[in-house]
């Protein structure tokens, strides 16, 4: 029962993704043809412009630059999580056409750190793993799957449009956010960052937009809300 590891890749990104969003946003506030918008739009003001619409919440002008994931080495609980965002495109594996040989699966690092826990974790996954092949020989994959557990490795491709990512990782950024999804954002935000910086400057997790934690305990990172908003 092979453990899985997580992997991300960036596979495809809209060319010129912070001149594009730049020269969406600056046609709404400029009464200038197409020629001569593009000409205006320079790196130094599409970085102007992009800070300007973030601080404003001005965000469709985002919409226009998307980035395409592919991802392997997460569970099927991490999945689940990344599929609630419904402002994106997913494809996944399926485990109906797709037997699931070798058995891969992600073991959380608080099981792994308990030998106790490692072994309870380990004899499940064998019981699973047993009862799906007994299964396999008597019924077909889409049943057989039932008893699959949610520690499960799965493949996903994702694609999403940057205002759709800054809602992603604002929430899943979170130190308090589930460790798996928020390993998957971290690995996700250091592509963006790499393939947009400009877009994605004022990106981060949401108490750097609001300036305290809306959570019911914070980390410590910024104050709670009622500390930070009198009266
Ligand atoms: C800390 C945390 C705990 C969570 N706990 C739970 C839980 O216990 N149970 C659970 O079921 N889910 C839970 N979720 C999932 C959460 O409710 C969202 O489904 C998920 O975070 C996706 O966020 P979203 O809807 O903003 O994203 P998207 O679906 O990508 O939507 C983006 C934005 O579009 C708008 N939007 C999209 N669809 C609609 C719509 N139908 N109507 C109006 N506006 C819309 C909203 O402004 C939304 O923020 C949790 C998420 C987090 C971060």
């Amino acid at each position: 029962m092979p453990e899985a590891k997580l992997k991300v890749e960036m596979l495809a990104f809209t060319p010129k993704p912070g001149e594009t969003a730049a020269t969406a946003a600056h046609m709404c506030y400029a009464g200038i043809d197409i020629e001569k918008l593009k000409q205006k739009v320079s790196p130094e003001y599409a970085k102007k412009l992009l800070k300007r619409l973030t601080e404003e919440g001005h965000m469709s002008p985002l919409e226009h630059a998307s980035f395409t994931f592919a991802i392997e080495g997460i569970s099927r609980a991490c999945s689940h999580q990344l599929v609630r965002h419904r402002i994106a495109s997913f494809s996944q594996q399926s485990q109906r056409y797709v037997k699931e040989t070798g058995f891969n699966f992600i073991v959380p690092p608080k099981v792994k750190s308990n030998e106790n826990s490692l072994k309870k974790f380990n004899e499940s996954m064998g019981q699973s793993e047993k009862a799906y092949e007994e299964l396999l020989k008597e019924v077909p994959a889409e049943d057989a799957r039932f008893v699959l557990p949610n520690a499960c490795e799965t493949r996903i491709i994702v694609t999403m449009n940057t205002r759709s990512l800054y809602n992603f990782f604002e929430r899943r950024l979170c130190v308090r956010a589930q460790w798996e999804i928020r390993c998957l954002a971290e690995a996700m935000f250091k592509l963006c960052k790499e393939a947009a910086p400009l877009l994605f400057e004022a990106c981060g997790p949401i108490c750097d937009r609001l300036g305290y934690c809306p959570e019911r305990e914070t980390c410590g990172r910024k104050p709670l809300r009622k500390d930070a908003i009198k009266g």
